[in-house]
């Protein structure tokens, strides 16, 4: 049984490994990667004593599939948790950094005392917001858009002031276009079981702290539920790699095209090399899984092109403590596209995990671009340079110029999940059962997070295992 994997991100290495990882007798195992690197997005650097993740820095711990690879990698005791201090997030209003109320979290607020004293909302903000507390179960849509079910529940002021920047900052994404349903579902199971959300989150954050003891959940992401590795999210990687043979590996082998002759799969290179296989996975961009699939499946193909992605960039900077003027008594700031800046986020890295810079320097990463302000990536480096260094000035008063900085790009890299996402996944399964021997992998389908690209992967190896079984009855 010939598999190929096409695809040496996370999602391609985490299938490819589940193949090997299987034993099944007979298997041979080829993963094609069209870069000279495999990792993908994920990718960790050093420079000047720094630890710079070029790509994501963290992942949710509370999806399991990712600590459970790195348990059998043996790389579990890398994993790290954020730092216990300064837990939380500031948002930019008015043009100033300002603390989101201690136990805001994600959407709503875990803490009632905290929302009714900040001054990031209007009184007639907080108290759209607390209509929540009253407001009954909305209708039973099939599908809602993150940003409708935000103002539905708490009103405009909090999507425009937090929601919308703190979802920008993970998605990339517009909270209008985003379907609720296959981004943050829990808020919308949340409504169903409990139907205030702010009653929930209550009871969650009291749960958690053991009975009420009105423990600070910190605010902004679920920072608590985030773990990394202790030399960088390139460790888990590294493991991966070390457990797959040297000879099924290939970098800078671009799948170009992709054929069905009889049983076989056909794949052609852009190098001319080409590869037979009784299977593939295809652990690409849905773009370019959409390419591969066009003279097999045009339904298919339609499908997943029809999926937008959104591009990004990351500039992680380096400087001497003593030139940022800013506490740094937090993990970053987000910026509402109400601000009209040329910055979408800024993680204080070197804050939010310790060991990720020497003493006496700080380790920042602003984001630029995003579903609402691509036309910013379109610059050249020193110009979005003078544009992040011109931001970083005016909010946290940096005047000093970086000792280093390391800029990555991510051009239509953040796939995103429409209103009706999860029907067109239901279409894409259906679609794929017309072809035996084909899976797909990646972040285009069932969640963009780096615990949901190991699944996915997972889950494609498990399925070409099982057809293969399945046919040799
Ligand atoms: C800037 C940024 C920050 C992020 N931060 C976080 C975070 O902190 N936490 C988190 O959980 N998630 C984060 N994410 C999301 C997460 O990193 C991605 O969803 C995930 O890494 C995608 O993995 P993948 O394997 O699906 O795709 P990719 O990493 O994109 O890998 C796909 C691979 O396929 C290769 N390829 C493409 N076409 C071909 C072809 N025709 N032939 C051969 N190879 C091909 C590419 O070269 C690439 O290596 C972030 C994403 C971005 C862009």
């Amino acid at each position: 049984m010939k598999v190929v994997v096409v695809g040496g991100g996370i999602a391609g290495l985490s299938a490819a490994h589940r193949l090997a990882e299987s034993k099944r007798p007979g298997l041979e195992l080829t993963l094609l990667e069209g870069s000279d690197r495999f990792g993908g997005t994920i990718r960790t650097i050093e420079r000047d004593g720094c630890l710079i993740e070029l790509g994501p820095d963290s992942f949710l711990a509370s999806k399991p599939w990712l600590s459970d690879l790195a348990g059998r990698l043996g790389v579990a005791d890398r994993i790290i948790p954020t730092a216990s201090t300064h837990r939380g997030a500031h948002v930019v209003h008015r043009g100033r950094l300002h603390p989101l109320p201690d136990g805001f979290l994600m959407m709503a607020p875990t803490r009632l005392g905290p929302m009714v004293t900040t001054s990031l909302f209007s009184w007639t903000g907080k108290v759209r917001c607390a209509l929540d507390l009253v407001l009954p179960r909305g209708p039973a849509n099939d599908d809602e858009s993150l940003g409708a079910f935000v103002r539905r529940r708490f009103g405009g002021e909090v999507l425009e002031r937090v929601v919308q920047p703190l979802i920008g900052g993970i998605y990339a994404g517009d909270p209008d276009t985003l379907s609720l349903k296959s981004t943050i579902p829990r808020f919308l199971e949340m409504e169903r079981r409990h139907r205030s959300i702010i009653k929930a989150m209550v009871a969650q954050r009291r749960t958690a702290a053991g009975g009420g003891n009105g423990a600070s959940a910190g605010s902004g992401a679920r920072y608590g539920a985030l773990n990394s590795f202790d030399r960088g999210m390139e460790t888990i990687v590294q493991a991966l790699l070390q457990h797959l043979p040297v000879d099924t590996m290939h970098t800078r082998t671009q799948v170009a095209g992709l054929n069905r002759d009889g049983r076989l799969w056909r794949l052609s290179c852009s190098d001319g090399r080409r590869f037979d296989a009784d299977s593939v996975i295809l652990a690409l961009p849905a773009r370019n899984a959409a390419e591969l699939l066009h003279e097999t499946d045009m339904d298919l193909y339609g499908e997943l092109a029809s999926i937008p992605h959104t591009s990004s960039a990351v500039m992680n900077l380096v400087y001497h403590r003593s030139d940022v003027p800013h506490p740094l008594d937090c993990f970053g700031f987000v910026v509402p596209d109400v601000e009209e800046r040329k910055i979408i986020a800024c993680t204080f890295s070197s804050i939010k995990f310790p060991n990720r810079a020497p003493e006496g320097l700080v380790l920042l990463r602003a984001f630029v671009g995003g579903a609402r302000q691509q036309d910013l990536l379109d610059v050249d480096d020193e110009e979005m340079l003078r544009n992040v260094r011109e931001e970083l000035n005016d909010l946290m008063g940096i005047e000093a110029a970086p000792r280093h900085i390391a800029l990555a790009r991510y051009p239509d890299a953040m796939p995103q999940y429409l209103v009706g996402h999860a029907r067109r996944m239901e279409r894409v399964e259906s679609l794929l059962e017309r072809h035996l021997g084909l899976a797909l992998a990646g972040n285009a389908y069932g969640g963009v997070g780096l615990p949901d690209c190991v699944h996915s992967g997972e889950q494609a190896a498990e399925r070409v295992l099982e057809m293969a079984k399945d046919d040799s009855c």
